[in-house]
């Protein structure tokens, strides 16, 4: 059956399609639904699973700084875009993960 729900749906507060380490989001797939990680959804720029240690800015922070620092390196090449920016990217970050 394919999924509808992100048409039906939109992204509400328990509805993140953000990525919490990185920022991207591509609006369809959720990182996270009501409140618990969407197990399975690994980021296509950072590579990071959702993970109910995601609940800690300090463990995001963690996780960005290593991710930045080995020169944020997409973990599916193929899905970055020609244009991409990354300083446009990151300020997508909800601001109570940044
Ligand atoms: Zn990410």
């Amino acid at each position: 059956m394919p999924s509808e729900r992100g048409l039906s749906q939109p992204p509400g507060p328990e509805w993140e399609t953000v990525c919490r380490v990185c920022g991207y989001d591509d609006g369809v797939e959720p990182f996270w639904e009501t409140g618990r990680p969407n197990e399975g959804a690994i980021c296509p720029c950072c590579g990071n699973e959702p993970s109910m240690s995601d609940v800690s800015v300090m463990g995001l922070r963690n996780l960005r700084g290593y991710w930045l620092g080995q020169g944020a390196c997409w973990d599916s090449p193929s899905s970055r875009p020609k244009d991409w920016d990354i300083l446009e990217q990151v300020k997508r970050i909800p601001a109570e993960w940044r």
